[in-house]
Order: C-alpha cells, then sequence, then structure tokens
C-alpha cells in the first residue's frame, strides 16, 4: 500500500510539528504556506528568542469557551513533552526564574532551523507563497486549492493559526475556509494586546515603569488581577499585567459595558497602613510641600497626576495642611487608580486570537473534526489562547504533534472506508 498523503495547511508552529510528527510516522507530507517562508510569527516570539513553553502549563493558564475539552489536551501534553521533543531535535532549555523555558541559544531561529532540519531529513516537502483558498472532499480525501495549484491529499491538517499578528502571515483566511464549510466559530477578538485609555495624565506619563497589581473591572464587577510592571504610553497601557488581562478586557468592551482597571501601587500595604505611612511622612517632613513629600515615595512624574486626581489644586502648599480627607483621597489614587478601558490596538499587534473554531467541533483525542473524517485542526485557530509565557506555543505544539501522529496513523483503506 503507499504512503498516506498529508497536506498542511500553515506552516507556523503547530504545521511544523504537525509536519515532524506525521512524517516520522511514514506519511508524505506537504506543507502549504502563504508567506514567502514558514515560521514567521515563531521568528518574532519571545522577543526574538522564543519562549516555547512554561514549567507551570495547566489548564487554568488558558481561556476558552470549551476549556473542559481543551484540558483533556493540556493535561496530556506537559512541559516535558515539549522539551523532550525539542531536545531530541537538538534544542537545550533555559528556564528563566519565572518558569518561562527558551532555547539556551536565545535565538527563536535556532527553532525554525531545528524544525526545518528534521522535516527535510523527512522528505517533506515546503511549498511557500501558497495561499490556499478552498478546501473540498473527493472520493479518496481532500482537494486543496491555492492561488497557485490544485492538490490532492488522503488527509489534511488545518494549521493556519488566527488573526493575530497578521503581519506573520496568520490573517484569518483559514477560520474562513472553516467558517464556511460550516464549522462553528465563536467570536474571534484580539488578546494578550496593548489596550488605549482616556486617562487625561498619558501624555506626561509617557515611560513612567512601576510594579503594582493590576485588577480590571466590568460595570463594577471586579473580574480579575494580577501583579506585574505596567508601562505607561501615549494611548495607554502596557505590559505583563495589561497583556494577560487584555483579552477578558476587550471581551468586556465587545459586549459594550463599562470597563476598566484599578492600579494598587502598593498592594504590601492596606488603607490604614498607608494612612499611617502618610500622616508620619507629612508630619516629619512638615517643612516640605505637599508636592516635594512624595519624592522618594513615588515616581517623580507620577505626583501631580496624583495630586490633581486626588482634587488638590495648590502644589506648593506644606504637606501638613493636608487634612484627613484629602489624605483618603490621595488614599485612593495610590490603592485604586481607575484608567479607563477604551479600545485596543490592531490585530497586527495582538500576540493571540481569543475564539475561534469551536473545540467541540473536534475529537480532542486526535485533533480530528467530527464531521469530516481526515481532516484536522491544531493550534491558534481552535477556540483557546493561553496567558503570557509560553503558554501558547505549548498549545501549538500540542496540538500540531497530536494531529500529525493521528493523521499518519490511520491506514489509507481505514480512511477511503470511512467515506
Ligand atoms: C509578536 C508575537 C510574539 C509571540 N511570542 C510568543 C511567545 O514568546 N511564546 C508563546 O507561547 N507564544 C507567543 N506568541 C503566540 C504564538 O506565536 C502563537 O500562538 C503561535 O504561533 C500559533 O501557532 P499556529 O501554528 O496556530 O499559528 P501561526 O504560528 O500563526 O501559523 C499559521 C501559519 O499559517 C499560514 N497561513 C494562514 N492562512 C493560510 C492560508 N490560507 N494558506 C496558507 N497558509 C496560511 C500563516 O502564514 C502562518 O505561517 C507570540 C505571538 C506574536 C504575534
Amino acid at each position: 500500500m503507499g504512503k498516506i498523503k498529508i497536506g498542511i495547511i500553515g506552516g507556523g508552529a503547530s504545521g511544523m510539528v504537525a509536519a515532524v510528527a506525521a512524517a516520522r510516522n511514514g506519511a508524505e507530507v506537504v506543507i502549504l504556506e502563504r508567506m514567502d517562508r514558514v515560521g514567521k510569527k515563531l521568528l518574532a516570539t519571545g522577543n526574538g528568542r522564543c519562549n516555547y513553553t512554561n514549567i507551570y502549563i495547566a489548564p487554568d493558564r488558558y481561556h476558552s469557551t470549551d476549556l473542559s475539552i481543551a484540558s483533556k489536551i493540556i493535561d496530556s501534553f506537559t512541559t516535558y513533552d515539549t522539551q523532550e521533543f525539542f531536545r531530541g531535535i537538538g534544542i537545550e532549555p533555559y528556564i528563566d526564574e519565572t518558569g518561562k523555558v527558551f532555547p539556551t541559544s536565545l535565538q527563536a531561529s535556532s527553532v525554525v532551523d531545528v524544525l526545518r532540519d528534521e522535516y527535510t531529513r523527512l522528505d517533506v516537502v515546503e511549498k511557500c507563497s501558497e495561499n490556499v483558498l478552498k478546501i473540498e472532499k473527493y472520493s479518496k480525501g481532500y482537494r486543496v486549492t491555492s492561488d497557485k495549484e490544485v492538490y490532492l491529499f488522503n488527509k489534511i491538517i488545518i494549521a493556519a493559526g488566527g488573526k493575530a499578528g497578521a503581519k506573520f502571515g496568520s490573517d484569518g483566511s483559514g477560520l474562513r475556509i472553516l467558517e464556511k464549510k460550516g464549522y462553528k466559530s465563536n467570536e474571534t477578538y484580539p488578546a494578550l494586546v496593548k489596550v488605549k485609555s482616556d486617562f487625561p495624565y498619558l501624555k506626561s506619563l509617557k515611560g513612567y515603569k512601576t510594579n503594582c497589581n493590576l485588577s480590571l473591572f466590568s460595570n463594577g464587577e471586579c473580574l480579575e488581577s494580577d501583579f506585574g510592571e505596567v508601562l505607561f504610553a501615549d494611548y495607554g497601557i502596557s505590559g505583563p499585567p495589561v497583556l494577560q488581562l487584555s483579552g477578558r478586557g476587550v471581551k468586556e468592551i465587545l459586549s459594550g459595558r463599562e470597563v476598566y482597571f484599578e492600579i494598587d501601587f502598593f498592594p504590601e500595604l492596606n488603607k490604614l497602613q498607608m494612612y499611617e505611612l502618610l500622616e508620619n511622612r507629612f508630619l516629619s517632613l512638615r517643612h516640605k510641600s505637599i508636592k516635594d513629600s512624595f519624592t522618594g515615595l513615588i515616581h517623580k512624574r507620577f505626583v501631580i497626576p496624583l495630586l490633581k486626581e486626588s482634587n488638590i489644586v495648590d502644589f506648593d502648599q506644606k504637606c501638613t495642611r493636608i487634612n484627613k480627607k484629602k489624605i483618603y483621597e490621595i488614599i485612593k489614587n495610590l490603592k485604586s487608580l481607575r484608567i479607563n478601558l477604551l479600545d485596543y490596538h490592531s490585530w497586527n499587534e495582538a500576540q493571540v486570537t481569543g475564539g475561534g473554531i469551536s473545540l467541540n467541533s473536534i475529537n480532542p483525542e486526535t485533533m480530528e473534526s467530527k464531521c469530516e473524517k481526515g481532516l484536522y485542526i491544531a493550534g491558534e485557530i481552535l477556540d483557546l489562547y493561553g496567558d503570557c509565557g509560553g503558554f501558547n506555543l505549548h498549545w501549538a505544539w500540542a496540538t500540531g504533534i497530536r494531529a500529525g501522529i493521528h493523521a499518519s496513523s490511520t491506514s489509507l483503506l481505514e480512511n477511503s472506508t470511512n467515506r
């Protein structure tokens, strides 16, 4: 019997590992990639260093409409599985103090290179600048039409990514192809994305970074909090906790809710402790103006915005003149400064896609479509995204490898009798 011929739509993270897994199983594999080369997004990951997994992989680090289905995949493909897979092709892991895993070369290009080396050794055919437009069933499998050619495959793996980082190739066309075929797609939205705000002091705060606790509110209800470095920019705020909470925030904006962040600059102190701290400072620094009394406690650039937000107009008045009520207003802004979340950056700037093809469409044991035998779906095109820190690439490897193994492990005979 001849080899199973597998077509992989998309030469990104999940498509490249799917190719390796399927070719190792003896399949004849062709990757169809719309860009002029494979792995363009991979090269940009982790600021060019490729944070390819995390030692704390767990379902609660992921977001999906069908998390229980995703959990089956995440629980059965550990960070050690990812590290072993990559060690086997030459990538030694370097684990940083937060649990992020990078290649010790700290070069994303190493990851692309070793994947290409491995599948080239296995005779995988890479066809770039092939924009897949249509996928149809035929008697022995699938007919795939690109802007250049028509291909016939026994099985196909759709690994075309979502809509995020569109400049690297994932323009949502894979989603559109599956939607046209009748697959259920949950509403997509940019996630791990910088957000825009109307906070009035952004221009003067631009470039100011601070470690703080950030909480996301929707219609007055606190949804989630995270701790880390927040960076102020002229459009709004960014930094790891902002990115982390952004997907949920964008979803709430799209639902028409009033969405805002609250920043706690002193999460280690409660309001009473904060009051004592300020009162003692104002007493011991009684010769100073209210403006100067904050030197050494908060960043210089934040002093005037803090005073203005606390309705203090005379910045030169002695700090001892600040009464209890005003101290509590200052505390409110130090412990829960409100930053409205009005908008977000475009798909091009987003790192991942929230929403996508419903996980209910696939069998999580194999990644095969429940309604079309021989069609497998992997990676970010599915309705799931993970936190910042290697969780998204981990999902791409977990689903890509699984799809590659299962697409290549059933016989041609079994495939054609299913039709
Ligand atoms: C700037 C940036 C940095 C990131 N850093 C990290 C990180 O450090 N760690 C982490 O875990 N995650 C990171 N991510 C997220 C991670 O890169 C993605 O989740 C992951 O690449 C998704 O893999 P994928 O294979 O599903 O899709 P992609 O990697 O997007 O690959 C899809 C491929 O399919 C091709 N394609 C699409 N449509 C078609 C078509 N119609 N015909 C042919 N080809 C098509 C695309 O050109 C693309 O090459 C980052 C994302 C960005 C944008």
